[in-house]
């Protein structure tokens, strides 16, 4: 059971989303209750700042390529290698991260067809106060993320 970082309806109806990097060697597609209704994630880490992620999420089994192959994807790890971020190895657009241990994926919104960013509900999370070293402390941090996000 996917535990992502915001409140993810099941059963409900979803919609297909595409999206790509700038060169178009991957291409993917994804299910979603409502990208513009739910919380996208801003997180003031270091990588999720040097990468500009803007994150929707989405269990690890909606999301596809249709379009290349892991073999056309950099994955990048650090710290505890929890975390791959993935990166297109031509044009390097950062098109989310995997978390194989929380079996859900984030798609960086930044990299998503006809998108209007400005419509997106951002909310800031403390990625740069949290830690991610083990699969438990994910729990304890996704549960800190949950909180903050319905609070508001
Ligand atoms: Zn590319």
């Amino acid at each position: 059971m996917p535990r992502l970082p915001i409140l993810w309806p099941e059963g409900g109806p979803t919609f297909t989303y595409k999206g790509g990097c700038h060169c178009k060697k991957i291409c993917f597609e994804f299910e979603h209750p409502d990208i513009y209704s739910m919380p996208a994630l801003e997180c003031n880490c270091s990588i999720c700042t040097s990468r500009g992620y803007i994150h929707v999420y989405t269990p690890q089994d909606k999301f596809k390529l249709t379009k290349g192959t892991d073999d056309d994807l950099t994955t990048y790890t650090f710290a505890s290698h929890l975390v791959q971020h993935r990166f297109c190895a031509t044009c390097g657009s950062g098109i989310g991260v995997a978390i194989p241990c929380q079996g859900f994926v984030s798609i960086n919104a930044r990299t998503l067809d006809g998108i209007e960013l400005g419509r997106l509900q951002k909310i800031l999370a403390n990625g740069q106060n949290l830690t991610l070293s083990t699969p438990e402390r994910w729990d304890e941090a996704m549960s800190s993320i949950h909180a903050s996000s319905t609070s508001s």
